[in-house]
This record gives C-alpha cells, sequence and structure tokens, in this order.
C-alpha cells in the first residue's frame, strides 16, 4: 500500500522548497525495482511494480498530504559559482518513515521546474540505470551513498544527441542537503535561514551534536570527518565521481549524483572519464584536494554561524579544515591497510611505504586496479603469478613482494575487502546500450554480480574482466545527461 510522506524539509525550510508537481509519464513502465531495498525501507515491493505503485515512483500520484518540492541550492560547478542551480529536473516527493531513519524520496528526470534554466527537465533510460547499477555497487562495496529505488520507463522521446527514450529514476537518500544548499542560504543573506537550515541538518544527521558547546562548528568538523571517510572509500576502490561540484557533495556523507563517473581500471593516477573535465580538476587523485577546497566553500558559506567575529570565526573555521589532511590520510591508510591484507597493529609507515610504492608499480604498468589489488590473495597464498603477469617491473613487483610478506598478510582479508566485480565502464556501457534497445537481461546480469562483489561467482567471468585498451582510450561519459 501507500507509504507516508512527511514534509519536514518543505516545513523546516520553506524558503528552499518550492511546492511542485511531476509531469505525469505518457506510458509508465517499470525498468528496475529494487526489492530488497524496498525491503529495507519498509515499502511493499510488490505494490511498488503494480500501477498505483509505479505511479507513486513517477511523482503522478502522490498520498493526498504529500508536499513535493523542488529544493533550491547553488554551486560551485568547476570552481565558478552559480548562485541558482536547484532540482531543476528533480523533486523531492517527501521523506519516508523506515527502520533506519527518514529517508528522501526523491526523483529525477520528472519534468521541467522553475530551476531548469535551459534544460528539458527530462532524463533519459540509460544514464537513470547506469545511476542505479553504479549507486547499487557503491552500496555492495559498503559506501555510502543514495540508493535507487526504481527507474520507470517514461514514454516520452528525449531530444539529446538524437531522440532517446525518457525515464525517471527514483531516489532514495538520508537527505539532499547539499554544501550548495548552505551557500543558496548564506547568498540570500538572510542568517536565520541559513541557522535553521544548519538546525535542520544536526537533526536530522547528527542530532547528538545539539547539545555541543559549539553545534554549528561541531556540524562542520562533522562533516569534514564524513567526507574525508567517503574519499578515502572511492579512492580504495578506483572510483572517480567527476563532478565534485558543490552541489554534489552532501553533509550526509553520502555518495550523490552519478553522472560522468566511474572505476578505473588501467591505473592512472590522473584519470579523468568525464567529457566536460578538460582539466583534469576531477581526476581520481585530485579528488581528496577538490573534497577539501568544497569544504572550504562550505565553511564560507557557514561563517557567520561559527562567530558572530569574523576573525574568529575563520580561525575556527580554518583549524576544523586543518583536521581534513590527517583525517583523510588515516581513513585512506586504514583502508590500504585492509585491502593489502595486513593486521591492524602494523605500524602506518609500513602501510603507508607498501601502498605508496605498490601505487607507483601499478601506474608504471597501467595494470588493472581491481583485478591486481584481488590478486594479493593468490599472492598471500604462495602464487604471485597472477599479480606479477599484469606487471612490467618484475624485479621491482618481486622485492615488494619480499616487503609485503613481512606483514603477513591474510588471504581472506584481501578477498573480502577487494572486491572481484566492479561496474567496469566497458560492461555498464553494454549493458546500458542494450537496455535502451529493449533488452534489459545484461544490466540485470551485471547488477546481480555487482551486488555480490567479494565472492566469486559461476559463469561471469566475463564480468570481472577490464575492457579493451581500444574501448579505453576512447571511452568517455557524459554530463547533463
Ligand atoms: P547535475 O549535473 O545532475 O548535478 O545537475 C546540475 C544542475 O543542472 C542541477 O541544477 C540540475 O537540476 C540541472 N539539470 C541537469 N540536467 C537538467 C535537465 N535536463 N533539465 C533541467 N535541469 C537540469
Ligand atoms: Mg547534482
Amino acid at each position: 500500500m501507500q507509504p507516508h510522506l512527511s514534509h519536514q524539509f518543505a516545513d523546516a525550510l520553506p524558503a528552499l522548497a518550492l511546492p511542485w508537481q511531476a509531469e505525469p509519464p505518457v506510458r509508465p513502465t517499470l525498468l528496475a525495482l529494487n526489492t530488497t531495498l524496498a525491503d529495507e525501507l519498509g515499502l511493499d515491493a510488490d505494490w511498488l511494480a503494480t500501477p498505483d505503485g509505479v505511479a507513486l515512483l513517477t511523482g503522478a500520484q502522490l498520498p493526498t498530504d504529500a508536499a513535493p518540492v523542488a529544493q533550491a541550492y547553488s554551486g560551485h560547478q568547476f570552481g565558478g559559482f552559480s548562485p541558482r542551480l536547484g532540482d531543476g529536473r528533480a523533486l523531492l516527493l517527501g521523506e519516508l518513515t523506515t527502520p533506519g531513519g527518514p529517508r528522501d524520496l526523491h526523483l529525477k528526470g520528472s519534468g521541467r521546474t522553475p530551476f531548469a534554466r535551459g534544460g528539458d527537465g527530462r532524463a533519459v533510460v540509460g544514464p537513470m540505470l547506469r545511476e542505479f547499477l553504479v549507486s547499487e555497487a557503491m552500496a555492495a562495496l559498503r559506501i555510502p551513498t543514495t540508493r535507487s529505488l526504481a527507474v520507470v520507463g517514461t514514454g516520452h522521446l528525449v531530444q539529446r544527441e538524437q531522440p532517446m527514450p525518457g525515464a525517471v529514476l527514483a531516489r532514495v537518500a538520508a537527505s539532499h542537503l547539499r554544501v550548495g544548499s548552505f551557500q543558496f542560504a548564506r547568498a540570500t543573506g538572510d542568517l536565520d535561514l541559513l541557522r535553521a537550515l544548519a538546525d535542520h541538518a544536526i537533526a536530522r544527521h547528527y542530532p547528538q551534536l545539539a547539545a555541543a558547546d559549539q553545534p554549528h562548528l561541531a556540524l562542520y568538523r562533522q562533516v569534514i570527518a564524513a567526507q574525508a571517510e567517503l574519499i578515502a572509500d572511492w579512492m580504495a576502490v578506483g572510483f572517480v565521481h567527476g563532478v565534485m561540484n558543490t552541489d554534489n557533495m552532501t553533509v550526509s556523507g553520502e555518495t550523490i549524483d552519478y553522472g560522468p563517473c566511474a572505476f578505473v581500471e588501467g591505473y592512472q593516477s590522473d584519470a579523468v572519464f568525464s567529457s566536460i573535465d578538460e582539466t583534469g580538476r576531477y581526476a581520481y587523485a585530485n579528488q581528496p584536494v577538490i573534497a577539501q577546497w568544497n569544504l572550504a566553500r562550505f565553511a564560507e558559506a557557514i561563517l557567520p554561524l561559527l562567530d558572530a567575529d569574523e576573525s574568529t570565526a575563520i580561525t575556527r573555521a580554518t583549524d576544523a579544515l586543518n583536521e581534513f589532511g590527517p583525517a583523510y590520510r588515516a581513513a585512506w591508510l586504514d583502508r590500504m591497510r585492509a585491502k593489502l591484507g595486513i593486521s591492524a597493529d602494523a605500524p602506518a609507515e609500513q602501510v603507508a611505504e607498501l601502498a605508496e610504492s605498490l601505487h607507483a608499480l601499478l601506474e608504471e604498468s597501467r595494470a588493472d586496479w581491481t583485478l591486481s589489488f584481488r590478486s594479493l590473495a593468490a599472492a598471500a597464498r604462495g602464487d604471485a603469478e597472477p599479480l606479477r603477469a599484469r606487471m612490467l617491473d618484475l624485479p621491482g613487483v618481486d622485492a615488494w613482494l619480499e616487503r609485503w610478506r613481512s606483514a603477513a598478510p591474510s588471504a581472506e582479508l584481501i578477498e573480502a575487502t577487494n572486491p572481484l566485480y566492479v561496474p567496469r565502464n566497458h560492461l555498464a556501457d553494454a549493458a546500458l546500450r542494450a537496455a535502451e534497445a529493449g533488452d534489459l537481461a545484461p544490466f540485470h546480469r551485471l547488477l546481480a554480480a555487482v551486488r555480490a562483489p567479494f565472492a566469486e561467482q559461476d559463469g561471469v567471468d566475463d564480468l570481472a574482466e577490464p575492457g579493451t585498451a581500444e574501448f579505453a582510450a576512447g571511452f568517455r561519459t557524459f554530463c547533463g545527461t
């Protein structure tokens, strides 16, 4: 049956919430439904698949007391500030009450809103299924992320480079509060609004901070800590987000907005996949730097909340932001230690040396990130050939293996930490192409594999393999999709 949708965001922050309705689909077709997630949320998956359920998943028919809104936010996009972004093609339908706490139910591709600027308000099947696939993979990799509840084809033909089938993604998130939400509130000059937003974020995500001496400074520190952990997670699996604008950085610490993202295959620290990232601003190795840059923009936005005296506020923000580097480094070392299969009491310097020298070897050989780490399991059991076969500098690798073995790596820990299946670019591309042509079987096959990424599965050897060098050389994902 129909779930209840509250409107706490809309009620608490009307200045950031524009009441709006979804554009109904012409011929709704349920393309993907996340029954596992529905169960977790306490939703009735069978009902969601009915015409009434699909009408909820497209915003065509909502509970009578629902209050869908387009959310206002600003954002630094590729370094330049856009004061008025907001949900141009998205809507917050409301909050679901779930066993894990409140969750936003949100639509992407639900039609133009007053924030649409030049956009058509639409989304297309391929990119929405891509977000479904990659966000599910991230969740299975235990990385904080928004989730995908469903993708529904709309029956609209959407004009892109060529006409494409339209779709709506139903997305579930801890919230859609972004750094850009605070930038918008600050830009209005209304400090009561800014304070209300910060208090709302605390109540929603970090209620224990309400009792802190300086709750807003504590919030800032908490977001810094959450982002340090998140970026370390991305780096560990070779994930490149691709569009780390401040409007795509959440306060919850969840990964959001799967546009031109990708998993690195042949390792290059400067890997970029986005067609519009010409300068490599959002390259793999730059992600921690950009996260800290975004967090500095966050500090600017909330500065008046940190202290009435501006220079005191700046000192507080700077001290807090200086915690990002050490927090990120500690989180990264922790991920690397586990990826290398080394026990928790190994000295940090040893982990750092092994991780950094392995990075250099992988990069020199453009070795596949995922499979190279996974091959450490065999190496820990005495067979280094799967790793050596990927490498150019064999004396260098052998010397590395000797140093690594002295740390007594565990094959079980390596297999529990390093996935075998990630949504590789060539696989996702082929699956989405098939889906656009009406065949969803490759999509569901790939989805099933990446949902259980750590255990070897039968009959899916092809889904663990990197794409060809030719494919990789030509691969670009497109934004504004
Ligand atoms: P994104 O790249 O998805 O993070 O979106 C950045 C901004 O562009 C947001 O304000 C979106 O709502 C807006 N946007 C992206 N695509 C469209 C579209 N087709 N129609 C309207 N607005 C869009
Ligand atoms: Mg966005």
